[in-house]
């Protein structure tokens, strides 16, 4: 698996598994099961998807050892502030039955982030969490983090597909060697992209798919994906992204889907948030 060195020095892996809108905890645990027997090392979680329990157990059931899997989770926004984050921080280690983590961010850009990131420097210098990060981060509250504090983001997760491309923000990000890892690398399914006549057309060439050739755009850019899938045939067809290569016409043809805008979450309309969350923002 390709990996890419974050900015400060540690490698992460190119293609994770992402567990969002996994309630089912049995299907949850059985998905990383699966992801780790396929060859996935990194597993995205969060507090707020409820099921850090269920990765932990897949994970301390596998035969892989721990510290050849990178686990990342975030605190949401009830947490953000110094105590709450402690708090969470150590609660999240429970749940995933582990003593530190590969990669801790912020989930949203809202509440008390920057008590939440003098926690999570504290936490880092400390070596309980390999690198720290933020997710949903425009460039405005992406600047001011940096200006503002010692230790600059690793990452950056965020909407990123073929047609949300995000490329002002991706250039700022790589002025400070900002990792992006996109979130809903399939746009969950919008604008038909598991069945996109472009991106069809594009993979009939090498007998792949649609989603595969998404992934494989991504990796081209050196953006780190988290796909999620609860099928074992999915799971696997979105690991086998590495016999292939686009060309720079594919690449060129797919850097033409961009709309220029995000499709499921416009971070400065909170309500969006809630509604993808399900959970009540709190002040
Ligand atoms: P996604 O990965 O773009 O799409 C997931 C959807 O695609 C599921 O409905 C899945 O269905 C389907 N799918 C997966 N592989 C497929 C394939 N090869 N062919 C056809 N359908 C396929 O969306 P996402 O889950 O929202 O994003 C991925 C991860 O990003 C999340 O799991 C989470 O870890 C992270 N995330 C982070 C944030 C944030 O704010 N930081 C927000 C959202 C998500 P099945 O499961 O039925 O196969």
């Amino acid at each position: 698996m390709k990996q890419i060195q974050l900015n400060n020095g540690i490698s992460i892996p190119q293609l994770g598994y992402g567990v969002f809108q996994i309630d089912d905890l049995e299907q949850c645990e059985q998905g990383v099961r699966d992801a780790l027997q396929t060859g996935y090392r990194l597993i995205d979680t969060a507090a707020c998807y409820g099921n850090e329990v269920a990765v932990g157990h897949a994970i301390t059931k596998s035969d892989v050892p721990r510290e050849d899997i990178f686990i990342s989770s975030k605190v949401w926004i009830q947490d953000t502030g110094y105590e709450k984050t402690m708090a969470s921080f150590q609660k999240t280690l429970d749940n995933l039955q582990t003593d530190y983590l590969d990669l801790y961010l912020i989930h949203m850009p809202y509440g008390d982030y920057y008590g939440s990131w003098r926690a999570m420097e504290e936490l880092y210098q400390s070596g309980k969490i390999r690198a720290i990060g933020v997710c949903n981060f425009l460039p405005d509250r992406l600047t001011d983090l940096i200006q503002s504090f010692d230790v600059v983001p690793a990452v950056n997760q965020i909407e990123l597909h073929p047609f949300s491309q995000r490329r002002d923000l991706r250039n700022l990000m790589n002025k400070y060697r900002i990792t992006s890892m996109a979130w809903a690398p399939f746009a969950e399914g919008q604008n038909h992209l598991f069945t996109h006549p472009i991106l069809k057309k594009i993979g009939d060439q090498y007998d792949k798919t649609p989603a595969q050739v998404t992934l494989r755009w991504l990796r081209q850019n050196d953006i780190v994906a988290i796909p999620k899938s609860v099928h074992l045939e999915r799971i696997h067809q979105n690991f086998s992204v590495d016999d292939f290569k686009l060309s720079d016409s594919d690449m060129t043809k797919i850097n033409e889907l961009d709309t220029g805008h995000p499709l499921i979450l416009d971070v400065a309309t909170y309500k969006e948030a809630y509604r993808l969350h399900h959970i009540t923002f709190v002040q």
